[in-house]
């Protein structure tokens, strides 16, 4: 690409970041894709959320949550600091508003592993910077038994996510789009295509009104 011409101006131009959601039930694989795509794309980070759950053994505390009280979780909610937040499976999540809006405001793309109900709050509010993916299971045994191989929680909450999965499920038909995690390879590759588009897209918003202008002081100057 050229270093001069209205598109080397453009991409100068900073580009708002995209809100890039992802949802599923528990055990549909959101977590692996989410964290491979961090690993594999730049650009991009994810909204560590806030939790009351306990920490899971392979958890990082500030990486993959902030593991809080429920005391600290109702300050910060109280007190507007959450983007959104919900409860899921008897816990409180939530996600912390200013690290999404600087990120947004220089450019950065931010992944969210939020459900139905946090995508639903962030819709309503930011819905223009906001792109959806709904990951669904191929079928309901695969589900149980991924939540059963991952080991990492009791019978009693491997039961109860079950459970809410058919809460989770029905909410398929409100993201712009539904991913089936047959193969997990593909699937990924599929997300991270969806990333790509939404980022063309995105960009060529901001290029066209630089390009545009661009173009038309040139035309006016040699035509004048
Ligand atoms: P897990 O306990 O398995 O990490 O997450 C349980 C569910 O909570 C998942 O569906 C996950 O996407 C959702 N979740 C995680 N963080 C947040 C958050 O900040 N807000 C909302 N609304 N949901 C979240």
């Amino acid at each position: 690409m050229t270093q001069n011409g209205p598109r080397a101006n453009s991409e100068a131009i900073a580009r708002r970041g995209v809100m890039f959601v992802v949802s599923s039930p528990s055990g549909a694989g959101k977590t692996t894709l989410t964290r491979t795509l961090i690993e594999k794309e730049t650009n991009i980070g994810l909204s560590v959320s806030v939790t009351t759950r306990a920490r899971r053994p392979s958890e990082i505390d500030g990486v993959h949550y902030r593991f809080i009280s429920m005391r600290q979780f109702e300050i910060m909610r109280d007190s507007g600091e959450l983007l959104e937040w919900a409860a899921v499976h008897g816990n409180h999540y939530g996600t912390p508003r200013e690290p999404v809006e600087q990120a947004l405001a220089q450019g950065r793309d931010v992944l969210f592993d939020i459900d139905w109900q946090g995508t639903q709050q962030i819709c309503e509010k930011m819905r223009a910077d906001v792109v959806s993916v709904f990951v669904l299971p191929p079928s309901a045994a695969e589900l149980k038994s991924r939540l059963e191989r991952r080991a990492e929680d009791s019978s009693e909450v491997i039961a109860r996510r079950l459970r809410n999965a058919a809460d989770e499920l029905p909410h398929w038909d409100e993201y712009d789009y539904v991913l089936i995690n047959r193969d997990l390879e593909e699937c990924f590759s599929q997300l991270r295509a969806i990333l790509t588009a939404e980022r063309l897209r995105r960009m060529l918003r901001s290029d066209l009104d630089v390009c545009v202008a661009q173009l038309l002081a040139d035309l006016k100057r040699i035509t004048s």
